[in-house]
C-alpha cells in the first residue's frame, strides 16, 4: 500500500549530561555498560529525574492521591493543538508575567480537548543562564485555560511558574497548582514552537514513558498537521 510520509516536527530538547535541569533536581547521566568493541554489544545506564528535559507533569506532582503518569489516558495526550504565540515578537522580558488578558485572544480556538501551546520565545535560550529567568504564567492565565476546557498546556520555558534558586517566588506554584489540580497535564521544555504558529489542523503527540506510581517523565513531543 502506498504512503506517503507526513512531515513531523520535533519539539523536544536532546537529552545530554550538559542540560540545565530544574535547580536541585537531579542531572542526566548516561554511563557506558559495555562496548561493542570489549563485550560484542553496547548498553548504557542511564539516570535523570522524573522532570527532566522536554517532560510532562502528572497530576500527582502536585495532588496526593492524583493521576500518576502511567495512568493518564494516552488521548489526552494526542490531539489537535493550538499555538499561542504570547512572545510579543521577541520582546517579552526575563520574569515578565503573562496573564489571562495574553491568552483570551485565543479563546475561540481553545476548545476542550484541546491542547495549548504556550509560545513565548524562551526556548531559544536553552542552555543560557537567562533560561532560568523565563516568562512565567499567572493562576489567572490558569484559571481561564481550564474555564475554557483545556487540560492540557505546554509551555516553552523550564516551568510555567517562576523559578527560583531556592524555595518558591511570590506567585508561588499557583500555575502548577489550579490545573493539576484540575486534574490536568502540564508540558515543560517543550521547543521549536515559533514554526507552528497559526498552522491550521495542527496536532501534537506528548506521549511519556509508562512509569508505574511516578509524577512526570520524560516526552518526544512531536507536531503534524492533519489535512
Ligand atoms: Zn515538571
Amino acid at each position: 500500500m502506498a504512503s506517503t510520509s507526513r512531515k513531523l516536527y520535533d519539539l523536544t530538547h536532546s537529552l545530554n549530561p550538559q542540560i540545565q535541569v530544574y535547580p536541585g533536581d537531579p542531572k542526566y547521566a548516561a554511563t557506558p555498560l559495555t562496548t561493542v568493541a570489549a563485550d560484542g554489544y553496547q548498553i548504557h545506564g542511564l539516570s535523570f529525574g522524573s522532570h527532566t528535559g522536554t517532560h510532562i507533569d502528572a497530576p500527582s506532582h502536585f495532588v496526593q492521591g492524583g493521576d500518576t503518569i502511567d495512568q493518564i489516558p494516552l488521548d489526552q495526550l494526542v490531539r489537535p493543538a493550538v499555538v499561542i504565540d504570547v512572545s510579543k515578537s521577541g520582546t517579552v522580558r526575563p520574569k515578565q508575567k503573562i496573564t489571562w488578558s495574553d491568552i483570551q485572544p485565543y479563546e475561540n480556538e481553545l476548545k476542550p480537548g484541546v491542547i495549548a501551546l504556550i509560545y513565548m520565545g524562551w526556548y531559544e535560550k536553552w542552555g543560557t543562564q537567562e533560561y532560568f529567568d523565563h516568562p512565567y504564567l499567572t493562576k489567572d492565565a490558569a484559571e481561564g485555560l481550564i474555564a475554557c476546557g483545556i487540560r492540557v498546556v505546554g509551555v516553552d520555558t523550564l516551568n510555567p511558574d517562576e523559578t527560583v534558586a531556592e524555595g518558591e517566588g511570590e506567585n508561588g506554584f499557583g500555575f502548577h497548582s489550579v490545573l493539576l489540580g484540575a486534574g490536568g497535564i502540564i508540558a515543560e521544555n517543550v521547543t521549536n514552537l515559533k514554526p507552528l504558529v497559526g498552522l491550521p489542523g495542527l496536532h501534537v503527540s506528548l506521549l511519556p514513558l509508562k512509569l508505574e506510581g511516578i509524577d512526570g517523565s520524560p516526552v518526544r513531543a512531536i507536531a503534524w498537521q492533519m489535512d
